[in-house]
């Protein structure tokens, strides 16, 4: 362990003796997915494959921070930061960190980084198979390939378990969606989509890719991107340069010449699912009289599995994404008791426990109100439920302060829709599934593809400086399935003031 973070720990003691800047210390850092927060501190990213972490190792996160100092922060790409660690701390949160299971390789940098995962693969019934075996074996090729590790620029790379994900696989740098096909489990391969400067959909590279074949073609187009991609211009590196350059003819082309010679196992699924026998044992519940609330709790955090309707899966919802030593410990005690050996991360950075059986779900509801009362994990407010990336106070590079502006449009929602208001379901599930706010243009939200996107900014008025935002929508599929990003609104930049009105009038058609 200590020749792997050596150089790491070299750099850190270096820093903390005062011989190594924070310029220097960045390239070291920044590849294992550490970065200096605006406040001196740091925020060191463990990447968590598809979001699904062991409760085991959700609780031996806990511990680490106990150890270091500061919060766990859940990602939208569905890792988990550790924020405000103090420079001397971060090397042992890293090596205790790997000790869990959880390397810091790739959390940052030009490297392929966190393999997104839909959540609801293996449990949906509309999903067409379980992505997750296949994001993990792609995740273990990945992590000894070198090249993987050396690239232009990031290379980012999402399992979809359904054709509703078209466009989020269609904004990914690789981007595989599951389909069967006369009984053969598939893929739909996009590539070269991303969001950021100049965002884009990607291309369709390959109809149907059998699912044996998964890392195959992402270490072939590894491959290209490490050949090809630009590394003069940081700028314009990302693989969507690439394929802007060549042109989409020229771009499969080559592609289908690096699959062509790339040698790669195939992809073994064992037949059983590893879901279904953990759901004869779930914890059953008593009859009891459901606590104040539960029926709304029911509708907004409860949704339906493919297990039938005695098992369903639960919805934590995580204001802002943030979660201290205690509550993380706490939630994956409960998610243990309740049947879940392992709790998946979402992209709207809140906790799923993948299966609960309906008559726990009671028991559950007063839990978390009890245990995990300082948090509102049940969503009574919109305030933390929007999500956003961390925003100008955190983030060195960024504009504006995102979450700010989610909870300048959160209060005015509280009032607008008190909790018995009929409109307030609809509009909870579409606030926090369908609204995204980033703090500058890099969008580390994802609002281009969200179906209504916020974008921050600064505009100067008169001696101030103050935060307006650019409004994005209309992201979706087209008639036929063709995946189609927001579209900046043309009524030029909206006041905070002015925000949440808009947002009403988008959101509910008022
Ligand atoms: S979108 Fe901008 S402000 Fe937000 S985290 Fe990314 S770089 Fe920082």
């Amino acid at each position: 362990m200590k020749n792997k973070y050596s150089v790491l720990k070299e750099a850190f003691d270096g820093f903390a003796a005062g011989a190594v800047t924070p310029e220097a210390l960045k390239p070291v850092a920044a590849q294992p997915g550490i970065y200096q927060q605006r406040n001196g501190a740091f925020m060191a990213r463990v990447r968590v494959n598809g979001g699904e972490i062991p409760c085991a190792r959700l609780a031996g996160l806990a511990d680490i921070l106990d150890a270091t100092g500061g919060h766990a922060h859940l990602t939208s790409r569905q890792d988990i930061q550790l924020h405000d660690i103090p420079a001397e701390r971060v090397v042992d949160a890293v090596v205790a960190s790997d000790h869990l299971g959880l390397p810091f390789k790739g959390g940052g940098g030009n490297t392929y980084r966190n393999i997104l995962v839909s959540s609801e693969s293996g449990l949906a019934e509309d999903a067409a198979f379980d992505v997750y075996p296949y994001a993990h074996a792609l995740n273990r090729a990945m992590q000894g390939c070198e090249k993987a590790f050396a690239l232009p620029r990031k290379l980012k790379i999402g399992f979809f378990a359904s054709g509703r994900d078209r466009l989020r696989a269609a904004v990914q740098d690789l981007g595989f969606i599951a389909q069967r096909r006369d009984g053969q489990e598939g893929f739909t391969v996009f590539a070269a989509g991303g969001l950021g400067r100049e965002s884009s959909v990607g291309l369709e590279l390959i109809a149907f890719l059998p699912a044996s074949q998964a890392v195959r073609a992402a270490v072939a187009l590894t491959e290209l991107f490490y050949d090809h991609g630009d590394r003069a211009n940081r700028h314009q590196a990302r693989l969507r340069f690439l394929l802007k350059r060549l042109g989409a003819e020229a771009f499969q082309r080559l592609y289908l010449e690096y699959f062509a010679r790339t040698e790669a196992p195939l992809v073994h699924v064992p037949a059983d699912d590893h879901l279904s026998p953990l759901v004869q044992e779930l914890k059953r519940g008593r009859t009891v009289q459901p606590a104040e609330g539960f029926a709304l709790w029911e509708q907004i955090a409860v949704s339906a599995t493919r297990f039938g309707d005695a098992v369903k899966s639960v919805r934590l919802f995580v204001p802002y994404g943030n979660l201290n030593a205690g509550q993380l410990r706490k939630i994956a005690a409960l998610a243990s008791e309740y049947g879940s050996p392992a709790v998946r991360l979402l992209v709207t950075q809140d906790i799923l426990l993948p299966i609960v059986h309906r008559s726990a779900l009671p028991g559950l509801y007063k839990r978390l109100r009890e245990d995990l009362a300082e948090i509102d994990l049940t969503f009574t407010s919109y305030k933390g439920h929007i999500v956003t990336c961390v925003g100008a106070t955190v983030c060195k590079i960024g504009i504006a302060d995102s979450p700010a502006v989610a909870d300048t449009i959160a209060a005015e929602l509280d009032r607008h829709l008190p909790p018995d208001t009929p409109e307030k379901l609809k509009l909870l599930k579409s606030v926090a599934d369908d609204l995204r706010i980033s703090g500058c243009p890099n969008a580390c939200a994802g609002h281009p593809a969200a179906k209504l996107g916020i974008e921050g900014m600064r505009r100067r008025e008169g001696e101030e400086l103050k935060t307006v935002c650019s409004l994005f929508a209309g992201a979706g599929l087209g008639e036929h399935g063709e995946p189609r990003l927001s579209a900046r609104l043309p009524d030029g930049p909206v006041p905070l003031e002015r925000l949440a009105q808009k947002v009403l009038e988008l959101e509910l058609g008022a």
